[in-house]
């Protein structure tokens, strides 16, 4: 596997989560839910099993699926979107970027991106043969300088990569930054590939999905999946959403990924894209509460707590503690406290890493007796 930096390694997930695994350490790193969504989502899925949807479905997704994206896309953003031309399913929100990246980029092609990133970006640039810049969002807010992202955008990008609910940070992008954006996409020709899977995850600044900015559609490509909205990350059900051409060159990178998808969860999916607007909303207001409860935890232990404003992470300081160094610091937080955590660094590299170098993220996406166990393990530290 390729890490963010272009070595040869398992993710950092995949090494934190095995760390808990065997310490039996609350884990706080990898960003997974530890309850079930709601229960129609479920049953839609064994419905569907029972049924004999049990075969390989059409490579671009099930009609109802399909249906319910676009369906969720006018109901939620007034976007307008054709199901049988301007949709794709993808396995989870990771295959749609990685086919598109590898759809739209020729080698030596720039791809700019914020930095720190989810790890997934680093490495299929690097697959696709394309040059990666980055521009750092400043801490404690995560904002970017916008006259550094003038400066970073060039007519030699080909793809601006957003992330906005972002992770690792917990920051929502505004407006400014996202018409930013666009008109540098527009000034120097690149295409916009943008990743909202944590779409209706905010605690407070709206999402404003950057297709919904004027002159933005045509030329980007919207990435979401089931996994964080309906605690269904092992599923892997995501999609993308685009004009058709860019589509249609996705797809055919898509088809020798995967080839399709899983096909009973797939109207599981659509079913929980049609639940009640409250269903989104209340997602939402329980993980406020959650993203509260782990924010005060880590603050009484002693940490500088940043502000979460979306997302299931939140990022916060160990050099109060004594702990400058967060791999290190992580590496030894299961013996120190019992629970596990991710290093800012698996998100970034070179100069930023070192600037940020005692920064952790930890998932809120657990349930409330457990933030508040791991509050209470934290508190050990200081
Ligand atoms: N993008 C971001 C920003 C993520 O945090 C994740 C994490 N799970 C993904 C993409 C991958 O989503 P999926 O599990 O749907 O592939
Ligand atoms: N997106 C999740 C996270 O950031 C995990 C995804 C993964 O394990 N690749 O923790």
């Amino acid at each position: 596997l390729l890490g963010a930096d272009g070595a040869v390694r398992p993710t950092i997930f995949a090494e934190m989560s095995a760390l808990a695994v065997r310490t039996g350490a609350i884990n706080l790193g990898q960003g997974f839910p530890d309850e079930d969504g709601p229960a129609a989502v479920l049953d839609a899925a064994v419905d569907a099993i029972r049924a004999g949807v049990n075969q390989y479905p059409p490579g671009i997704g099930v009609p109802e699926l399909r249906h319910a994206v676009a369906d969720h896309q006018s109901r939620f953003y007034g976007l307008e979107v054709d199901p049988d031309r301007e949709v794709l399913v993808t396995a989870g929100a990771t295959e749609a970027i990685a086919a598109a990246l590898l759809a739209l980029l020729e080698p030596g092609d720039e791809v700019v991106t914020f930095e720190p990133f989810y790890d997934e970006y680093g490495a299929v640039i690097a697959l696709a043969g394309g040059v990666h810049r980055t521009v750092p969002l400043e801490p404690p807010a995560f904002r970017p300088d916008l006259d550094r992202l003038r400066a970073t955008v060039t007519d030699r990008t080909r793809v601006i990569l957003v992330n906005t609910p972002h992770n690792p940070t917990g920051a929502v992008l505004d407006r400014p930054t996202l018409e930013a954006i666009v008109e540098l996409a527009h000034r120097h020709d690149a295409l916009i590939v943008t990743d909202e899977v944590y779409e209706h995850l905010t605690f407070g600044p709206q999402h404003i999905p950057i297709a919904t900015l004027p002159g933005a559609w045509e030329r980007t490509v919207t990435v979401s999946s089931g996994g964080k909205t309906f605690n269904t990350t092992g599923w892997k059900v995501g999609w993308l959403t685009a004009p058709a051409e860019l589509v249609t060159a996705i797809l055919a990178v898509k088809q020798f990924l995967t080839y399709v998808n899983g096909a009973p969860f797939q109207p599981a999916i659509a079913a929980g894209l049609a639940l009640p607007t409250e269903f989104f909303t209340g997602i939402a207001a329980a993980l406020a509460h959650k993203r509260d409860v782990l924010s005060a935890g880590l603050r009484a232990a002693g940490f500088d707590v940043h502000r979460s404003d979306g997302t299931y992470f939140v990022v916060a300081d160990a050099a109060p503690l004594g702990h400058p160094d967060a791999v290190e610091f992580c590496r030894r937080l299961p013996e120190l406290a019992g629970v596990v955590a991710v290093p800012l660094s698996a998100f970034c590299r070179g100069e930023y890493a070192e600037r940020t170098a005692s920064l952790v993220r930890f998932a809120f996406c657990k349930r409330v007796e457990v933030l508040e166990d791991a509050a209470s393990r934290l508190a050990t530290l200081g």
